[in-house]
C-alpha cells in the first residue's frame, strides 16, 4: 500500500531522514519506534505532503505521492492524526468533526461516518456541542482520532496517540486503534511507547538519528536484546 524507497528530507543543513525506506502492506499496523529528535515527526509529515524529500521516492497504491500537496495526497486517502492534540481549541467537537470531511461532498455518508465515531467514542456524542480546548487530554485524542477517521483513511498516519495520557487511557486509545485496524484500515502508528506499540503491530521499524537500524515482525523485536535495552526499559 505504501513504499518509501531511500528518502533524504532536509531542514535547511540538518540532514533529518537519510536514505530512509519502508513498507507498509494493505491490513496491517505498522509501527515505527525512535527516540526523541530520531526524525519520526518528519517522516510523516513527508509521507502527507508537508515535507518534500529531496530525493528518493514515495509510492501509495501504486502511485508516486512524493512532492504532491497535501490535499492531493488527503484524497488519496492517506490521512495524518497529528502528534499531541491538533484539534481546533475554538470550535465544538461536531465542528472538527465535520472538518474532518471537508474534502467529502457525499452528505449522507459523512453523517453515517459521524454517527459510527460518535458510536466508537460516544464520550464525544456527550460532548458534541463543547468547545474542543476544554476537553480533556484523552478526549482531546478521541476527537483527533475521530476526525481522521471522517476523512475516510485508507492509511492512518497516527502520530504518538498515547502521549501525555495516563495509562489506563493509553490502553483505550491502544485498543481503538487495533479496532480501527481490524474493520479495514491499515495504520502506521508512530510511538514512544515502544511496549505497547509492538503488542498490538505486526511489524515494526525502528529509526535513530534519521535512519532505519531495524525492523522486523513485532512479536520478534519486542523480544530482541537491543530493542529490550534501547526501548522496552530493559524489561
Ligand atoms: P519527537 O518524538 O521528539 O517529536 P521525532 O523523532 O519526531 O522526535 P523530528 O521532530 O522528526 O523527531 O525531528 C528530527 C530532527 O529534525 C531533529 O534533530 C529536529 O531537531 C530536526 N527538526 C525538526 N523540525 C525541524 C525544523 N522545522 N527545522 C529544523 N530542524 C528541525
Amino acid at each position: 500500500m505504501l513504499k518509501v524507497e531511500d528518502i533524504n528530507v532536509y531542514y535547511g543543513a540538518i540532514h533529518a531522514l537519510q536514505g530512509v525506506s519502508l513498507e507498509v502492506l494493505e491490513g496491517e499496523i505498522v509501527t515505527l519506534i525512535g527516540a526523541n529528535g530520531a526524525g519520526k515527526s518528519t517522516l510523516l509529515k513527508t509521507l502527507s505532503g508537508l515535507l518534500k524529500p529531496k530525493t528518493g521516492d514515495i509510492k501509495f497504491l501504486g502511485k508516486s505521492i512524493a512532492g504532491q500537496s497535501a490535499t492531493s495526497i488527503v484524497m488519496q486517502g492517506l490521512i495524518h492524526c497529528p502528534e499531541g492534540r491538533r484539534v481546533f481549541a475554538n470550535m465544538t467537537v461536531e465542528e472538527n468533526l465535520e472538518l474532518g470531511a471537508y474534502l467529502r461532498k457525499d452528505h449522507q455518508e459523512i453523517k453515517k461516518d459521524m454517527e459510527g465515531v460518535y458510536e466508537r467514542f460516544p464520550r464525544l456524542l456527550e460532548r458534541k456541542k463543547q468547545q474542543s480546548g476544554t476537553l480533556s487530554g484523552g478526549e482531546q485524542q478521541m476527537l483527533a482520532i475521530g476526525r481522521a477517521l471522517m476523512s475516510r483513511p485508507k492509511l492512518l498516519l497516527l502520530d504518538e496517540p498515547s502521549m501525555g495520557l495516563a495509562p489506563l487511557l493509553v490502553q483505550d486509545i491502544f485498543r481503538t486503534v487495533e479496532e480501527i485496524n481490524k474493520q479495514g484500515t491499515t495504520v502506521l502508528l508512530v510511538e514512544q511507547n515502544a511496549n505497547q506499540a509492538l503488542k498490538i503491530a505486526h511489524r515494526a521499524y525502528v529509526l535513530e538519528t534519521g535512519n532505519i537500524v531495524l525492523s522486523g515482525n513485532a512479536a520478534e523485536l519486542s523480544q530482541s536484546e537491543e530493542i529490550k535495552a534501547a526501548y522496552l526499559g530493559g524489561h
